[in-house]
């Protein structure tokens, strides 16, 4: 169920019977020069809305522009600084348990905005308000994701080029496989950029001239398919065992004596 979609008396009965939302996560950058800077917040919201219309969770409204400084040396890289992020995010959380909802999962999709969700995941736990976890796609199907590509990448790589083939395929530039690929970094570990055991780089640019990483002409629409299959699997399943918890049971541990 898409919250923004419905009349307010529809969502009193929701309120009333389940407690658990959706909600997307993304971001607006650089994604090479083969994908939209839309990339992060289509990924997320796409599985969120699958994974509500299969369940009956509630679903919100997206979170289209994240924490993204690291990618601002690129034409069109939006963001917010990190502590208004965390406010934004925790604010509307907040909101959310006012209607009732006490457990939350954020459909995350961009990598900058992992850290911030599991703190204002901690804060809301901290003061019990409600119980909000991070949820990022690909972390839920590691071994497919190893599986379906020879040469993977955190950034714009194959993997993310799959799922937009597979979701809007209308908006990535087949042409431009190639030259994400030669212009970019293929081989990455993160080994090559430790200095004495200390990461040493801050932007993307650093790593990777066109902004991306991986080898993008591995990517294809059925294995996009594949991974937003098994993605959607997890997330329900993970939205099902949340919904089956005491809620005191996900609340803070007393004290020791
Ligand atoms: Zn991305």
């Amino acid at each position: 169920m898409y919250l923004a979609d419905q009349r307010w008396p529809e969502l009193g009965s929701y309120f009333e019977s389940e407690s658990l939302a959706f909600v997307p996560v993304g971001s607006t950058e650089q994604h090479g020069p083969h994908l939209p800077e839309a990339t992060d917040h289509l990924i997320a919201e796409s599985l969120a809305r699958e994974a509500a219309d299969r369940s009956g969770y509630l679903c919100t409204p997206t979170v289209n522009i994240g924490v993204s400084p690291h990618h601002r040396q690129f034409h069109g890289t939006m963001w917010v600084d990190a502590p208004v992020f965390r406010e934004y995010m925790e604010s509307l959380t907040r909101n959310l348990a006012y209607h009732g909802i006490d457990r939350v999962i954020y459909v995350n999709a961009h990598g900058g905005n992992v850290e911030h969700l599991r703190e204002v995941g901690r804060r809301l736990r901290d003061s019990e308000c409600l119980y909000a976890i991070e949820w990022m796609w690909d972390e839920s199907i590691p071994e497919l994701v190893d599986d379906l590509f020879e040469t993977n990448g955190p950034h714009g790589g194959p993997k993310e080029t799959a799922m937009i083939q597979h979701i809007a395929p209308e908006l990535v530039r087949e042409d431009k496989l190639e030259t994400a690929r030669d212009g970019g970094l293929t081989d990455w570990e993160m080994d090559d950029v430790r200095m004495h055991g200390a990461r040493t780089f801050y932007d993307a640019i650093d790593n990777t001239d066109n902004g991306v990483l991986g080898d993008q002409t591995d990517a294809t629409a059925e294995k996009g398919q594949q991974l937003f299959e098994a993605a959607t699997e997890q997330l329900v399943d993970l939205a099902d065992w949340l919904s089956a918890r005491e809620f005191d049971a996900l609340m803070p541990r007393d004290h020791v004596d």
